[in-house]
């Protein structure tokens, strides 16, 4: 799991991803922006079997007091779907069997300017819920796997994908945005220091590190 900057997130998507729900703006996947972060503006959770409920988006005209007082929206003034409205049918012809669910990249805010490449979820759920105030949307993404060919290398990224937000920004901090071994910021990766399988923990930040890509890759061989 790459952490990279904003402009590798932009060059690698070969646009800019200026909001936090993009419906299909890739031919075969959609994009979202996520955050667990403490002062993160919506309710982004990462479910213990790795499942994201990701927060639907707040109506974009109203000013930031109000627009949290508000339903979230399904579609727009003019009639057309919002963001929103667009993932919620998108899952709702998945769960009756007119489509396969949409496949969605997630990338995940570490701290300003820095982000998580998280991979591909399906969107396999939507529903929405009353958070006290207002009705807002909830979307379930499942972790995709289908271009992960080696066993191993689904382990990995399976619990690589479990660590906490708050545990990957300490981990992040702590290691100064370097790889451990040499000092690199190019390339980095986060590393369980005892793998999973080992019985390593994904939620504690002693266990994980960061590694550049050669690291990663000359420690995962070690353990074979
Ligand atoms: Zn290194």
């Amino acid at each position: 799991m790459k952490i990279i900057s904003y402009q590798e997130l932009a060059f690698n998507e070969a646009m800019q991803v200026q909001k936090g729900m993009n419906f299909n703006v890739k031919k075969s996947y959609s994009i979202v922006l996520m955050s667990t972060l403490k002062n993160a503006p919506y309710a982004d959770k990462l479910l213990d079997d790795g499942i994201i409920e990701y927060e639907g988006h707040d109506a974009r005209k109203h000013d930031s007091y109000h627009k949290k007082e508000v339903d979230q929206p399904m579609a727009n003034e003019t009639g057309t779907l919002t963001e929103n409205g667009k993932f919620f049918q998108a899952a709702d012809n998945y769960k009756s069997g007119k489509r396969e669910p949409a496949k969605i990249k997630v990338y995940r805010k570490l701290r300003d300017g820095v982000w998580v490449d998280m991979g591909f979820y399906d969107l396999i759920d939507a529903y929405r819920v009353h958070d006290g105030k207002r009705k807002v949307f909830k979307f379930l993404l499942k972790p995709n796997f289908d271009d992960i060919k080696e066993v191993e290398e689904f382990v990995d990224l399976e619990h690589n994908r479990m660590i906490p937000g708050e545990v990957q920004r300490e981990v992040y901090e702590r290691d100064h945005g370097k790889c451990t071994q040499c000092g690199s910021a190019e390339n980095l990766h986060f590393d369980h220091i005892l793998p999973f399988s080992k019985g390593g923990s994904s939620k504690v930040a002693t266990n994980i590190q960061l590694l550049c890509a050669k690291h990663n890759l000359q420690k995962g061989a070690k353990f074979v």
